[in-house]
């Protein structure tokens, strides 16, 4: 069974259980469990030797009830139908959780390793993508942005390449641009800064002084990194982190700054020679306040669930934790800051992004992170006190609060009486 199917499972059945127990009307679930549209596309590439290679895209439009659906693209060896679905939900219900963001939940990906592609390799593969999805997508329909392994590089070929499709500038089409064609400040770093927001309300919850906390990052992209930088810079300690070659660990604290320019040298922090090179499983069983997983999918398993000494974990990245390491986690009394709401900056600042590209303005990046605050924080505040309040999981508090506000509106579009 493939990470994607797993994930996708596991959202499915939390999903069920969630209806269930809220007592919403059952129909909902029909609206859940299956996408309401996925496309699959053959995607050829010349490349650069003069050969013609295939790739396989996906974009799953999960549900629209909320507005256009939006989510990012990922391009990764792994990518397949179901991690795309599983993805696509999980924005569906992210979407629902914060307030004030008008988008539904959808998702896209390429099967293929980028790093095996040239510049100019990756660009024809990126417009070809959306070339092929082009009639499915819009300004107001269906909104891309970067995920895995793309950048805003990507997007910025992306969106030149729908405007060239559609014969008139439609940047907005995709979020997560570079500034220079209307991309939002804050943006790069949103991800980063929503979690590193809900990281800082969860320690103040728990009575751990976020100043000086101890915090471990997996993955170093632009989630991990950008965490990294961010949580430094707030007073935090980051004592190890790891990207996909490995891991680095320094209980004094490791040079951000210094990683950083490390990392764009040599292109990965596992050889950083002024730390202790440690294993990416040794690293998420470290002892430390804070424990974040920035990278893939189904990482904390209950194979080494019983071992994680963090107090709190910020999730990322989508679905790094099994609904059986869920539960271990719980019972140990860790407090989980889920995907749903702890990586929800991202869609938070593509919104508005999306609402600065459709106005033609330009926000300072202040007001754009003054309002991601506004609507994160809150958002988090209320999956906690749900969760107290009905003695359950943070996820399935996440998941209930999400699902009540989809069956609402789905209730007042007239989707679900008759
Ligand atoms: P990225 O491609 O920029 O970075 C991924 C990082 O993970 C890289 O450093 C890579 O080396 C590392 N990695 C991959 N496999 C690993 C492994 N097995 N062990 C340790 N490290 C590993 O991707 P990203 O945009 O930072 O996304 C990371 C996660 O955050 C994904 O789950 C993504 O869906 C989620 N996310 C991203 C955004 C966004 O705005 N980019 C928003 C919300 C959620």
């Amino acid at each position: 069974m493939s990470e994607g199917t797993k994930l996708l499972e596991q959202t499915r059945n939390l999903i069920k259980e969630c209806i269930d127990e809220l007592g919403v009307n059952p129909s909902v679930y029909e609206y859940m469990k299956e996408p309401r549209k996925t496309i699959i596309v053959n995607i050829p590439v010349k490349m650069d030797d003069g050969t013609v290679k295939s790739f396989t895209g996906y974009r799953v439009q999960h549900n629209n009830a909320l507005g256009p659906y939006k989510g990012g693209i990922r391009f990764h060896p792994n990518a397949d139908l179901d991690e795309v679905k599983a993805l696509a939900t999980l924005m569906t219900l992210k979407t629902a959780i914060i307030e004030g963001v008008p988008f539904g939940g959808g998702k896209g990906g390429v099967t293929v390793d980028p790093k095996k592609l040239s510049q100019s390799e990756l660009q024809r593969l990126s417009r070809g993508y959306i070339r092929a999805i082009s009639l499915f997508i819009g300004t107001k329909k269906d909104i891309p942005a970067p995920d895995v392994n793309t950048n805003p590089q990507i997007m910025a070929w992306m969106a030149d390449e729908y405007s060239y499709i559609r014969r008139q500038a439609e940047h907005e089409i995709i979020t997560g641009k570079p500034i220079e064609i209307g991309g939002s400040k804050g943006r790069t770093q949103a991800t980063s800064r929503g979690l590193m927001f809900v990281a800082q309300k969860a320690c103040e919850l728990i009575g751990i002084n976020f100043e000086g906390s101890e915090v471990v990052i997996q993955g170093f992209g632009n989630v991990g990194g950008n965490a990294a930088i961010l949580f430094h810079e707030a007073g935090a300690k980051v004592i190890a982190v790891s990207d996909v070659e490995g891991a680095i660990y320094n209980r004094n604290g490791l040079d951000i700054p210094e990683l950083i320019k490390y990392n764009k040298q040599y292109g990965t922090i596992a050889t950083y020679p002024d730390a202790k090179q440690i294993t990416n499983e040794e690293l998420l069983e470290l002892e430390c306040d804070i424990l974040a997983p920035c990278a893939l999918e189904n990482q904390i398993t209950k194979e080494n669930a019983p071992r994680i000494k963090a107090k709190i974990i910020a999730e990322g990245a989508n679905g790094p934790t099994t609904a059986e390491a869920d539960k271990i986690l719980e019972e140990k009394g860790i407090l989980i800051c889920p995907d749903v709401i702890a990586n929800a900056g991202g869609v938070v600042v593509s919104y508005l992004e999306w609402v600065q590209g459709n106005y033609h303005f330009q926000w300072k990046e202040e007001t754009v992170n003054a309002e991601l605050y506004e609507k994160i924080v809150p958002a988090f505040e209320k999956i906690y006190n749900f969760a107290q309040e009905r003695k359950i999981s943070m996820r399935r508090s996440a998941f209930m609060v999400g699902i009540k506000r989809l069956a609402d509106v789905m209730e007042i579009r007239g989707w679900l009486s008759k």
